[in-house]
């Protein structure tokens, strides 16, 4: 059965997608741990991330930097920072979350509240940036 990433990069389910190439896509995560949270993700569908090839870890670090620099320019965080874990949804992914002060959670358990017309802009705003 395909993850439910590999749905969204097919549109079978809606995603705020802020940008995609041949082989990646990324789209803000629907439970945010801050504002403008990103998922990159590989097309290919693989559970483990240290399962993926070692070209493709290239691939996608080179395609999360390029999305970490669009979230960088849009929303001036102090930085972006990188999580890896993978426990719910088995389709490798990268975690991109701005942090705004230093002070910040940084922990996929801690969640901020944004509407969807908040998500909508935000993804507008990041997409803005993006450049592939
Ligand atoms: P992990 O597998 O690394 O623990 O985290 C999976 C992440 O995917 C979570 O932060 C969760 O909020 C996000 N997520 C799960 N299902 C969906 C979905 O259907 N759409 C989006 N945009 N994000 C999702």
């Amino acid at each position: 059965m395909p993850s439910i990433f590999t749905k969204i990069i097919k549109g079978e389910i809606p995603s705020y997608k802020i940008a995609e190439d041949e082989k990646h896509y990324a789209f803000l995560d629907i439970n945010p741990a801050a504002k403008g949270h990103t998922l990159c993700i590989p097309k290919r569908e693989v559970d483990y991330f240290f399962d993926l090839k070692p070209n493709e870890l290239a691939e996608l670090t080179k395609f999360s930097q390029k999305i970490a620099r669009a979230l960088d320019k849009s929303l001036e965080p102090i930085r972006t920072g990188v999580i890896v874990e993978g426990l719910e949804v088995p389709h490798a992914h990268i975690h991109l979350i701005p942090i705004y002060k230093e002070t910040q959670a940084f922990s996929l358990g801690k969640k901020v509240e944004v509407t969807e017309t908040g998500m909508g802009k935000l993804a507008e705003q990041i997409r803005q940036k993006v450049e592939l």
